[in-house]
């Protein structure tokens, strides 16, 4: 098994886990087994409890983990299904290591960080990366070298790579190089400092991706390569590009792939990159353009729904298209304004969420969208907001909602799930991961999905209340997706409409490269008539 180990230096969000998944990208295109693990130095036990804000989106695997958002790139990039042990968080290690000491595993001894904490650490990597079967296993290091919480993962590290060897255990090293805008000049400070940070916990690095703006002068990967004590082809420049799925390609180019195959002493046949380039030319060549508006509630921090962005790229890139994205916070969403905030808009989406803030902004765009016949995407909880403004529009059933927002509503037509009903716990309790949905033949999401049965992720505590589905659906809305035993709201259409679906589940989740999510492709596919319909 080979290691590499991809840590971050002077600043948090410089693009490790793209980083990462290119390095994983241009291996697999040389016919490796890549696999990939998250570190992430919090306390939590995993990403279940935190709020988009903190870290971004809740990304939800196969099996139900929910974990770091990173995990989406990897799956993105790899094309692969990966497990919740693929995210390591320093509750879970800590939980062990207690856990164990508890049972006696320890017994007489005393239990400290090195190296009871640092085994576990190199164990469970371990596991996981012969477990995969893989022949490449990249670790994503989250956090920024001289962080408290990171150090124990630090050393396990340096043990892993003393115990492996050299050319078993590679480390990468990103890196920041500012400008400093009036000289123009890239500064390498920062970097060397870093490194020195890196180097006193007994790492050396051997390659080091430096995030600019532009790409690297040579006189600054001179400047890197000396003071950081790395090669000079191992100073990689990772500059501002079009699209992230480019960096694998400028990485490439740069002569990394090759330079990690000699360091891992590695000589697998060239595979080319051609598939991947092709999909950057969809990207990139687009022939027409449509706008797309999100309406969510952490639209400060784009990563909340940064899996939605990727697959409407992965849907546009299938269809020659451009995608504009529109976002809108629910919150500022009024009635009397939506005419002026929709006039551009081709389709819109309605994203997952919890909790009661800026729901009523949601279902007015919802009944904007149905009544003017806009292009429509509800996902899971835009799912449960298109059935309550259909039930309160259409329907009349006043105060309609779901008991989430308004436990005393007379009309729960979205209830909690039967096996939620006492409940208290809230790590990892949700309805979660793949589940298998029926399709019925002949609806708009059969012939988006070309098959009956699918299996789609999950991360919900309500549904649709069976109760009201036989109004519901003699009203024009029809449930055309179900739960193998029939009992459960899984797609929803309005058949009358051009573009009228949501889904309980995430789609999102399991969109890659030239395989987008169905439902997404559905919405832009449809938005694309919508703008032409508009210019003619
Ligand atoms: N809050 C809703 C539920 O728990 C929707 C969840 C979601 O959108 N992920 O069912």
């Amino acid at each position: 098994m080979k290691y590499i180990i991809v840590t971050g230096g002077v600043i948090s969000g410089l693009g490790k886990g793209i980083t990462a998944s290119s390095i994983g990208r241009l291996l697999k295109s040389r016919g490796l087994n890549i696999t990939a693990i998250k570190i992430d130095p919090y306390l939590n036990f995993d990403a279940g409890t935190l709020n988009p804000f903190e870290h971004g989106e809740v990304f939800v695997l196969d099996d139900g983990g929910e974990v770091d958002l990173d995990l989406g790139h990897y799956e993105r990039f790899l094309d692969v299904s990966l497990t919740r042990d693929h995210n390591i968080t320093t509750g879970k290690i800590y939980g062990a290591v207690i856990e164990k000491e508890r049972v006696g595993h320890f017994l007489g001894k005393t239990v400290q960080i090195i190296p009871h904490i640092t085994n576990e650490i190199k164990d469970r990597i371990r596991s996981v990366a012969h477990q995969s079967g893989a022949d490449v296993c990249i670790i994503e290091l989250g956090g920024t070298i001289g962080d408290i919480e990171s150090m124990p993962y630090v050393e396990g590290m340096r043990q892993l790579h003393t115990e492996v060897g050299d050319e078993n255990c590679i480390f990468v090293h990103t890196t920041l190089i500012p400008i400093v805008s009036a000289v123009g000049e890239q500064k390498t400070k920062p970097t060397q400092h870093s490194v020195k940070e890196l180097r006193a916990l007994g790492v050396q690095p051997d390659i080091i991706v430096a995030r600019a703006e532009k790409t690297l002068d040579p006189a600054t990967r001179k400047k890197i390569s000396l003071f950081c004590d790395v090669p000079l082809e191992a100073v990689i420049s990772a500059q501002n590009v079009k699209t992230i799925y480019e960096i694998p390609v400028i990485f490439d180019e740069q002569g990394l792939t090759t330079y990690l195959l000699n360091k891992m002493k590695m000589s697998p046949p060239d595979g080319g990159l051609s598939e991947w380039k092709d999909f950057i030319g969809k990207i990139k060549n687009p022939t027409r353009c449509v706008t797309i508006c999100l309406i969510g509630k952490y639209m400060d921090l784009m990563d909340s729904y940064i899996s939605h962005f990727e697959a409407l790229k992965h849907a546009a890139a299938e269809l020659e298209t451009a995608v504009k994205f529109e976002c809108i916070e629910s919150e500022e969403l009024e009635q009397e304004k939506m005419h002026k905030r929709m006039k551009n808009v081709n389709g819109i989406l309605i994203p997952g969420g919890f909790g009661h803030r800026g729901i009523e902004g949601k279902i007015a765009a919802a009944k904007y969208a149905r009544e003017n016949d806009i292009p429509f995407l509800g996902v899971c909880l835009g799912f449960q907001v298109a059935t309550i403004e259909f039930s309160r529009n259409t329907l009349n059933l006043e105060g309609a909602n779901s008991s989430e927002f308004d436990p005393n509503t007379p009309h729960p037509v979205v209830d909690l799930l039967p096996e939620q009903r006492g409940v208290e716990r809230k790590g990892a309790t949700m309805r979660l991961g793949a589940q298998a949905v029926m399709v019925q033949s002949g609806t708009t999401a059969h012939r988006l999905y070309g098959v009956t049965e699918i299996s789609e992720r999950h991360r919900h505590r309500y549904e649709i209340n069976p109760e009201y589905i036989d109004r519901i659906e003699a009203a024009g809305m029809k449930y055309t997706g179900r739960s193998p035993d029939g009992r459960r709201m899984e797609i929803l259409e309005i058949p009358e409409k051009a573009f009228f679906v949501a889904s309980q589940f995430h789609p999102e989740f399991k969109s890659r490269p030239r395989k987008p999510s169905r439902l997404h492709f559905g919405l832009v596919e449809a938005a694309v008539s919508h703008a032409e319909k508009k210019n003619r």
